[in-house]
């Protein structure tokens, strides 16, 4: 029996999914692409920054062991501006002996989350069809399919990703922040190591990051190199060497630096939706919110929101209480919005505070970070946040905890 329905079976979805099932429910996973779509690396080259607690969310679901050899440790995180001589640094020993998180490509993301999906006695995935048209009811939600198969589920949840097309059926509004910029993707082989160390470059155009990707002699990088639109497609069009070279005169830590494989590109938006739920029907991930890319949180945002969800549908479902209820949704809604709004909040001002040329911003920024720098009680703050340590975790983000 389908209680429930998951609209979009991505990064967030299709764990969403994974959660829902393992705890004995009976899940429905529709996505409008091929399967083979979803887990080819040539749709998708970029890389996605890991958090602690994401990654002891995929440990308690038995994802992470599929995860684990394609994932490189994050041990380091140095930001600055420029040439500026201020920087900050941030060690994971200041907050634990574990890494601060991890950086997997998408597509083994992927890979492992939908094989994982297809162990799942509970859970069904149907690829290649969607949502034309979704009735709730007191007793729950009748979905009809663009292959034509009607279903009945308790709740539905959408996964949709920024452009839900069932999100804007129901006609919540997004609340939209444009960057103009654009992300230019890409993986590098340079002559120096990482280290485990994950940069962020702040220009006046926009922030540079070097990823430390897995790689036997630790020499390789993911790139998201942020420009403003029209810059960023008359890069995209340049050869790899005008690249390389330009890089490598930026970027001076690794040497000599040598471009593989396909680049992508990608417009940048941050936004948030003006409610994550409706009736019998809860949004999660980028559907109820995006985020820059810049502090690399818009999934593991997502994955909060699974987490938070499960969680509160479980023990609805042992109380014998309705998983689609109002009550039930409007908790969802009050526990993820604070959280939301300060990583789109937080993450847009930190876009805006260095994507500018103002010189005053300019000197109260670069001292900010040299003060901030010597701060540990500020630095452990800051890095607890992006690490998704909270007060009270949800069940599958504690350590241990099944
Ligand atoms: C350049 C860049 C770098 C990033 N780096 C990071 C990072 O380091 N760390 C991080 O946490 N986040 C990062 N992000 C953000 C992250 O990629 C997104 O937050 C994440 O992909 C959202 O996952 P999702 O499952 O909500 O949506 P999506 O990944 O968009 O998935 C939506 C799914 O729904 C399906 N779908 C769409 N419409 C329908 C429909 N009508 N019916 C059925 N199925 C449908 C799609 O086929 C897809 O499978 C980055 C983003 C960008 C652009």
């Amino acid at each position: 029996m389908v209680e429930v329905i998951i609209s979009g079976g991505g990064l967030v979805g299709g764990v969403m999914g994974i959660a829902l099932a393992q705890a004995g429910l009976g899940v429905m996973i529709v996505d409008r692409e091929k399967m083979v779509v979803l887990t080819d690396p040539a749709n998708d080259g970029r890389t996605t920054a890991v958090n602690y607690v994401s990654k002891l969310l995929m440990e308690s679901l038995g994802v992470w062991q599929e995860i684990e050899p394609y994932a490189e440790p994050i041990w380091h995180i140095k930001a600055f501006e420029g040439k500026s001589p201020w920087s900050i640094q941030f060690d994971h020993d200041q907050v634990g002996d574990h890494p601060m998180g991890y950086i997997v490509e998408n597509a083994y993301l992927r890979q492992a989350i939908i094989r994982r999906a297809h162990q799942e006695p509970g859970l069904k995935w149907c690829d290649q069809t969607h949502i034309i048209e979704s009735n709730p009811s007191s007793t729950g939600v009748v979905v009809t399919l663009s292959s034509g198969i009607q279903l009945t589920a308790s709740l539905l949840i959408v996964a949709e990703g920024r452009t839900s097309p069932t999100r804007e059926a129901v006609g919540i509004r997004v609340k939209q922040l444009p960057y103009h910029q654009k992300g230019i993707v890409f993986s590098l082989e340079h002559e120096k190591p990482h280290r485990g160390v994950a940069w962020e470059v702040f220009y006046p155009e926009g922030p540079l990051a070097f990823l430390p990707a897995i790689s036997p002699a630790g020499n390789r990088s993911g790139i998201v190199w942020t420009l403003p639109e029209e810059e960023a497609d008359r890069w995209f069009a340049k050869d790899n060497q005008a690249i390389e070279a330009y890089l490598a005169s930026q970027f001076a830590f690794y040497g000599t630096l040598k471009l593989i494989g396909k680049r992508w590109i990608f417009p940048l938006t941050a936004q948030i939706a003006s409610r994550f739920v409706d009736q019998k029907m809860a949004l999660v991930g980028d559907a109820a919110h995006v985020c820059h890319y810049v502090a690399g949180q818009g999934v593991n945002l997502g994955w909060r929101d699974v987490a938070v969800l499960r969680d509160l549908i479980v023990n609805n479902k042992r109380l014998g209480l309705d998983i689609g209820s109002q009550t039930m949704l409007q908790t969802y809604q009050r526990q993820r919005r604070l959280d939301s709004y300060a990583m789109v909040g937080s993450t847009d001002l930190t876009v805006r505070l260095f994507s500018n040329r103002s010189s005053l911003l300019y000197f109260l920024r670069n001292a900010g970070m040299g003060v901030a720098n010597q701060l540990s009680p500020v630095k452990s703050i800051l890095m607890r946040y992006a690490m998704g340590l909270l007060d009270a975790p949800p069940m599958l983000m504690r350590k241990g905890a099944l």
